[in-house]
């Protein structure tokens, strides 16, 4: 089995401890690698190297800084093919997926922090005659970054360049469960000349590892994505060090489908925002209110096109679900299931586990699950689930759908299908969320502000919030 390492201090090294964890396949059910099983002893080396870098790091001309990071990127791109099996192989997610959104995003992830760092520029307040005010941005210092397993590299990748981009140095957590192209990242760093110690990525548990870098005294900033039952614990350990923390957490995000939507793309989208990458991606629509007038058609068209869904080998290129990310996660996933029909829920589709057969018959998979009968207020419709399971609920008006769909304690993304501008604009501006689609899903503009309200997240991440949560503020005001 292979044996992944840490990336400390510029060498890729196992744990101080020799002890590993196994790292499993999710289409086939094997364990077929080892990562370190690190503790905070491996986060104090990693916190060393990243002290004895920032120094040379953060006054290294931001010319120099971009190009290197967009020799990163470029490494990247060349080794697509294999970054883009390596995730499927490690997430479960279908190499089609990997080859076309994950690891083309992360690519352009360190392409656009490497040039937006060149445009980065920072304010002036002068005072007419009596005084200049100018703000000055400098680096943090050492950065610690967590993030999830459901977009492994891409949302890794979203945290790690902004915080190198803007002089930090990193200590990095990617999750246990699907390290793979984050140590793959660590030779490409390596090849590209990033200087020792300027990115570190320690391998291991939360529980270990992450717990470790949000205690350590000497890393003031903290960015996580993940659940948000963890992201509380983060604050609850970070806030009294007054540390600067970005959490983007979990969602439950409403699908609000008007009758006078542009139906066939609705449809096609819809299809796509509830069951892509298994419905484990955090933007994904789990609520999808749909005006009564259109409710019977959609239910009709919305499972024919879940049954013509492919659940299988994720290396199958005509495979549109693969396997969910672990045992455990396909567990919850049925518990859920199993959930909605006691409280009510009828199961339109789906519902129930894969066997695919062959290299996969051990593997954990989940058929693509469409639910209704259910009120808004229960749990199926309050808790995130994270899996490839929606429920539907008629709507008669406006005023009712909005209550349906700010009724969860998240406020991440909302959908909406209307052609009417005016509705489209009300609705938009009304519904709490830190990010609403109109007409579309997942169309992204890296410049745009990326975050959630309410327990979907604190702060907000992409363009200039990334630099700017990654650089403290000075203003220096001079007497004229
Ligand atoms: P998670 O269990 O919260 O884990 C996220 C990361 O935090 C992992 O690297 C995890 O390590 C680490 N971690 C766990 N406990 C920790 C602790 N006490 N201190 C510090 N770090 C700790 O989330 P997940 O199951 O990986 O991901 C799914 C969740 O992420 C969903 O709720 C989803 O909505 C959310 N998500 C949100 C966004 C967004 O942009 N808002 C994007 C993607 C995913 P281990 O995995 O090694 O334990």
């Amino acid at each position: 089995m292979e044996q992944l390492k840490n990336y400390v201090g510029g060498a890729l090294v196992p744990s101080a401890n020799g002890a590993t964890l196994e790292n499993f396949n999710p289409a086939t059910g094997e364990a077929y690698s080892c990562l370190p099983d690190s503790d905070e002893v491996d986060v104090a080396h990693a916190v060393n190297a990243a002290e004895k870098a920032f120094p040379s790091w953060s006054i290294t001309p931001a010319e120099e800084r971009s190009r290197i990071l967009l020799h990163i990127s470029q490494l990247m791109e060349r080794d697509l093919e294999r970054l883009a099996l390596a995730e499927s192989t490690d997430q479960g997610k279908p190499v089609a997926l990997a080859r076309t959104v994950d690891i083309p995003r992360a690519v352009t992830n360190f392409r656009f922090f490497a040039s937006s760092l060149m445009h980065f520029a920072s304010e002036a307040h002068p005072m007419e005659q009596a005084a200049v005010n100018y703000t000055l941005r400098s680096p943090i210092g050492i950065a610690g970054c967590i993030s999830p397993w459901n977009l492994p590299l891409y949302l890794f990748t979203w945290k790690i360049a902004p915080a190198l981009a803007s002089g930090n140095c990193v200590v990095a957590k990617p999750s246990e469960l699907t390290p793979v192209t984050a140590f793959m990242l660590s030779s490409l760093c390596i090849e590209a000349g990033l200087p020792p110690g300027v990115l570190n990525i320690v391998h291991g548990s939360g529980a270990k590892v992450g717990q470790a870098i949000v205690a350590h005294p000497d890393v003031p900033a903290i960015s996580f994505t993940g659940g948000t039952m963890t992201g509380r614990s983060i604050a609850q350990t970070a806030s009294p060090m007054f540390k600067k923390l970005s959490l983007e957490m979990g969602g439950k995000n409403p699908v609000i489908i008007f009758a006078d939507c542009n139906y066939p793309e609705m449809l096609k989208t819809t299809v796509q925002s509830s069951f892509s990458n298994q419905g484990e991606i955090c933007l994904c629509g789990s609520r999808i209110f749909v005006e009564r007038s259109l409710y019977k058609r959609f239910k009709r068209d919305f499972i024919d096109a879940a049954k013509s869904l492919k659940v299988g080998d994720p290396l199958d290129p005509g495979t549109n679900l693969g396997a969910v990310v672990s045992e455990a996660h396909r567990e919850k996933i049925l518990s859920y299931i199993a959930l909605a029909q006691d409280e009510g829920g009828t199961i339109l589709f789906g519902g129930r586990k894969v066997n695919p057969g062959g290299r996969c018959s051990r593997g954990w998979f989940v058929e693509p699950t469409i639910i209704e009968g259910l009120p808004y207020t229960c749990r199926t419709n309050q808790e995130e689930i994270f899996g490839p399971v929606v429920t539907l609920t008629p709507f008669d008006s406006e005023e009712e759908v909005l209550r349906y769909a700010d009724s969860t304690q998240y406020g991440l993304a909302a959908i909406l299908w209307t052609e009417s501008l005016t509705r489209a604009h009300r609705v938009a501006a009304r519904i709490h969320s830190g990010i609403v689609w109109v007409n579309c899903w997942l169309l992204r503009d890296l410049r745009t502000p990326f975050g959630g309200t309410k327990n979907s997240g604190l702060g907000r991440e992409g363009g200039l919030e990334a630099l700017r949560f990654f650089t403290e503020p000075k203003n220096i005001c001079i007497k004229l």
